[in-house]
């Protein structure tokens, strides 16, 4: 079978991180399938590259293509300044409704991590991607419009807002929380995970984290009876995909003292911004955590480091987020054995310990390659 990809290079380190990518995906899938499946690569403009090309930064046609899409990936775009965006990657999530973020977080033999023990991490994190205080609804303190939102709230709402505050609005809805807590349980079971954990702080945030909560419960009851169970009903021995929640802070503490008990993980945008970061340091850093922006049509996989701007063009950085990003869209494409291909060749060529300089870093006796020879020393070792 033949399937169509959209990708899009990038600004920055994106061009050289896509170079090093695309021979990897394609000769995995040569590889896995012997030509059976193939994927046809069609670009779309975004970033400077489309900005030189056509005077505008995020043109039409890519978002209409983007729209129709069920497949895509990018490399980091950089903000740009006076452009009238407030960030591209922002606009792309918003415009295409790309509403669960998705970033899967293993750990690769060989590499230095805080962790006594990193390779029980092995966790799935579904993050919100359009509500929280992400959502981009906030005053400056001093502004005409936070002085009226605060009068609002003093005078109508009997609020102690203090005298030039700035404000910031924290929606979370009903409709925002199932969807991404579903898409966690179908993945899951899919997957044959043991267990969805709703990350929230709803002791304190009630009527949003802990709506989130409530929420999540909910979905799983009315929608997935048969399938799931509570914490409750798995300690006295009946068996299903557990859903249980966590809340935020005590769940920093467990991903790093019991890691083992958590698989995937379902939260709201903030927690899921602090948390999947901080699981990446946990296994080695950002170099090798992927991602995924997915709406109900388009998976879109991504980098999920920035345009590194000091590094691009000097060959010194680390393929390895738009690799595993573009392994994450395979076994999306359902070419499994293609994904697993490429997670057996990174693991081999790091414990060959010829890595790139942010990963020799962390690798003792390490030797440093380029982004271009890490590339190649992956697809080699497929
Ligand atoms: P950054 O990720 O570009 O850089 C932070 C640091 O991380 C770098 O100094 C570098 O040491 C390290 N690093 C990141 N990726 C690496 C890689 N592949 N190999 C080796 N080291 C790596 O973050 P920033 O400096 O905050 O942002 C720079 C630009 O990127 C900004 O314009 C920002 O808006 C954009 N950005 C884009 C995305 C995206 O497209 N998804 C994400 C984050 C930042």
């Amino acid at each position: 079978m033949r399937k169509t990809a959209y990708f899009i290079e990038g600004d920055g380190i994106g061009p050289e991180v896509w170079q090093a990518t695309r021979p990897v995906l394609d000769k995995a899938l040569d590889k896995a399938y012997s030509g059976q499946h193939s994927l046809e690569w069609v670009e779309l403009l975004a970033g400077e590259k489309a900005y030189k090309e056509t005077g505008e930064y995020l043109p039409a046609r890519t978002l209409d293509t983007l729209r129709e899409a069920e497949l895509a990936i990018k490399g980091p775009l950089a903000t740009p300044v006076g452009g009238g965006f407030r960030s591209l990657n922002v606009t792309l999530r918003q415009v295409l409704d790309l509403y669960a973020c998705i970033r899967p977080v293993r750990y690769f033999q060989g590499i230095m991590s805080p962790l006594k023990r990193p390779e029980l991490v092995d966790m799935v994190v579904f993050r919100e991607n359009t509500e929280d205080v992400y959502a981009g609804i906030e005053w400056a303190a001093g502004s005409p419009e936070a002085e009226k939102v605060a009068s609002f709230l003093r005078d109508e709402m009997k609020a102690d807002i203090a005298p030039g505050s700035g404000i910031g609005i924290k929606p979370i809805s009903e409709k925002g929380s199932k969807r991404l807590v579903r898409k966690a349980i179908d993945y899951a079971l899919y997957k044959k995970r043991p267990s969805v954990t709703l990350v929230h702080k709803g002791n304190i945030m009630k009527y949003t984290e802990g709506a989130f909560r409530a929420w999540g419960y909910e979905l799983a009851r009315e929608e997935y009876a048969d399938r799931t169970i509570t914490e409750d009903e798995a300690g006295q021995g009946k068996t299903g995909l557990v859903i249980k929640d966590r809340i935020a802070d005590a769940m920093f503490q467990q991903v790093l003292l019991k890691p083992d008990l958590y698989s995937v993980i379902a939260t709201t945008n903030l927690n899921g911004d602090y948390l999947s970061d901080a699981l990446a340091a946990q296994v080695g850093g950002l170099g090798l955590a992927p991602g995924v922006n997915m709406s109900d049509r388009l998976a879109f996989f991504e980098a999920t480091h920035g345009t590194v701007p000091s590094y691009a063009g000097k060959d010194v950085v680390n393929p390895g987020s738009l690799i595993l990003s573009g392994a994450m869209l395979l076994e999306h494409a359902g070419w499994e054995k293609a994904s697993d291909l490429i997670h057996a060749s990174i693991e081999k060529v790091v414990s060959s310990k010829r890595v790139t300089q942010d990963l020799a870093r962390q690798i003792p006796d390490a030797v440093t390659v380029g982004c271009k020879e890490f590339g190649e020393l992956i697809g080699e070792n497929l």
